[in-house]
């Protein structure tokens, strides 16, 4: 069987990243134990040409995103770090009423709205509409729709091009590259930049993340690949920052190849160079990455076991799509994880993918004080503890399942 071309450079994909065996949609919560599945493999492939780390789509986009139950608006620490974005750019570029801010994957709104409390005027996009329904609620004007070259030049028609055009998280779920970042360039205006986050390849593999590997996430990129993919559509990435958002993104800046204006920082010279010289451009680092994911699979159920062992009880923090990799790739079932809580309402009352363990409000372990609580969203493990901190109070431990397992 044809394992299928890269999806940026067209070279036939051959080399396994990681295989992380069969699983559901990672956001496809389930309502009742009794419905059906499907599954779908989950195995990671390596292009040997542009090194870009890529999953096998089996879905459309359509299917995967259109009903999405990820409501950014849910964690804390996530709109602080976007309201510190907001303010750091309008900052940087002076930005006023006259400036036309788009945003990519805009979800229910939760960043624009910063924008659109200075006056600044807002676009979003997002092709899921159950998301973008409360976003048009919350007064952010928002076209229902997937981007590509096709919504930029109908966008550009009718006069709406960015000064700012940005996408945080939205990358890695675009199934056509070329198409997306060529619509991008017809979006941008010739003096406005392009700002996106997500998460970075180099610390997928250096923490051992595989569970940020997913099938609504189908592509994973080093700095090094992302620049050529800007390059090729004539887009020059022209500053980076790392960040510590999901366990370690970069947000990058681009422009117009032809905008002389902005000179590029000392910063993308250093991490191309960084990158090169921890071996991002060769193919064995890429090749060894499956043995770390195995290892730590067999630590975390080695554990689990041993605290089933000695009747202990456990449950999870979080329904994360990650959470559901995790889970799914360990075998992870009620027999191990009671139940698991997690803040949005969406999700609760339904079941996780896959292992169908129940999702409950957090209200649920005060009620039930279990011995121990797996933090599935490990990113955001500092806020969680503090939110959970009462389970010190009859002993009550949290498990760290990423980058190395711990018991806290
Ligand atoms: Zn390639």
């Amino acid at each position: 069987m044809s394992k299928g071309s890269c999806r940026f450079c067209g070279e036939e994909l051959s080399t396994i990243f990681v295989d992380l065996g069969i699983s559901p949609l990672a956001n496809s919560y389930v309502e009742s134990v009794s419905q059906k599945e499907i599954m779908y493999p989950l195995r990671t492939y390596v292009c040997e040409h542009c090194f870009l780390v890529q999953v096998e789509d089996f879905e459309t986009p359509e299917h995967i995103f259109s009903e999405y139950a990820y409501f950014s608006s849910y964690s804390d620490s996530w709109l602080n770090h976007c309201r510190n974005y907001v303010e750091h750019m309008i900052d940087k570029f002076q930005y006023s009423s006259d400036t036309n801010v788009v945003e990519i994957a805009s979800n229910d709104g939760y960043l624009l709205q910063y924008f659109k409390e200075k006056g600044i005027s807002v676009l979003g996009i997002e092709p899921a509409a159950n998301v973008a329904k409360s976003a048009i609620e919350k007064g952010i004007d928002t076209v229902v729709d997937f981007f590509g070259t096709q919504l930029a030049n109908a966008l550009k028609e009718k006069g709406k091009t960015a000064d700012l055009l940005l996408g945080n998280n939205v990358l890695a779920h675009v199934p056509d590259l070329n198409d997306f970042v060529k619509g991008m360039k017809v979006l941008l205006n010739p003096q406005g930049t392009i700002t996106m986050e997500f998460p970075h390849l180099l610390q997928l593999i250096e923490h051992n993340q595989f569970d940020t590997i997913y099938h609504e996430h189908f592509s994973y990129f080093s700095f090094t690949t992302v620049s050529k993919l800007f390059a090729q559509h004539k887009l020059s990435i022209y500053d980076v920052e790392q960040l510590e958002t999901h366990g370690g993104s970069i947000r990058i800046y681009a422009k117009h190849s032809e905008n002389r204006d902005l000179s590029i920082s000392q910063a993308v010279q250093a991490l191309l160079e960084q990158e090169a010289s921890l071996g991002m451009g060769k193919i064995d680092i890429y090749k060894s990455f499956s043995e770390k994911a195995v290892e730590l699979k067999r630590e975390i159920m080695g554990l689990l076991i041993e605290l089933k062992n000695n009747g202990n009880t456990i449950v999870g923090y979080g329904a994360p799509a990650k959470g559901n990799t995790l889970i799914n790739y360990c075998g992870i079932d009620r027999d191990y994880l009671d139940y698991t809580v997690d803040r949005s309402p969406y999700k609760q009352g339904t079941f996780l993918p896959g292992s169908r363990i129940p999702v409950y409000s957090p209200d649920v372990l005060k009620q039930t004080k279990p011995e121990y609580v797996l933090i599935l969203p490990w990113n955001l493990k500092e806020e969680i503890m503090e939110q959970t901190a009462f389970i010190r109070e009859w002993g009550g431990k949290w498990i760290i399942p990423v980058p190395e397992m711990r018991v806290l």
